[in-house]
């Protein structure tokens, strides 16, 4: 799903599905800026950061970012919630580096989660 940042005028509805995460929102525009706002939410695929097995986890959550077409200044660039892209606005790509960015995180699979609340209760 593409849409081009000079031609929304209008509030677009988004429901995309990026692997099993759909993400249901709007894309709208504010000044500056546009603003995609909505909900992400399915199972997150990931790789365990104590075992190295696949696994997923739910994923239920909010997501609010502001876009701009034109270079970032210095104080933009170190606010994550801002993104820069051409004029063209790929939603695809925007959930998908959402979600790299939630898979990049300290993530344990069930199993070895279990096994630190044993851990704990020895102690
Ligand atoms: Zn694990």
């Amino acid at each position: 799903m593409k849409i081009a940042f000079h031609k929304l005028n209008n509030p677009v509805d988004i429901n995309i599905k990026v692997e099993n995460i759909v993400f249901v929102g709007e894309l709208s525009k504010k000044s500056r800026f546009a603003e995609l706002k909505g909900n992400l939410k399915g199972e997150l695929d990931f790789i365990c950061d104590v075992c190295s097995k696949e696994s997923q986890k739910h994923l239920n959550e909010p997501l609010e970012l502001k876009l701009t077409n034109r270079p970032l200044s210095l104080e933009e660039e170190s606010n994550l919630d801002i993104v820069e892209c051409l004029d063209i606005i790929d939603i695809e790509e925007i959930i998908n580096s959402e979600l790299n960015s939630h898979k990049s995180d300290y993530n344990k699979c069930n199993k070895c989660q279990i096994n630190d609340n044993d851990e704990l209760i020895v102690v």
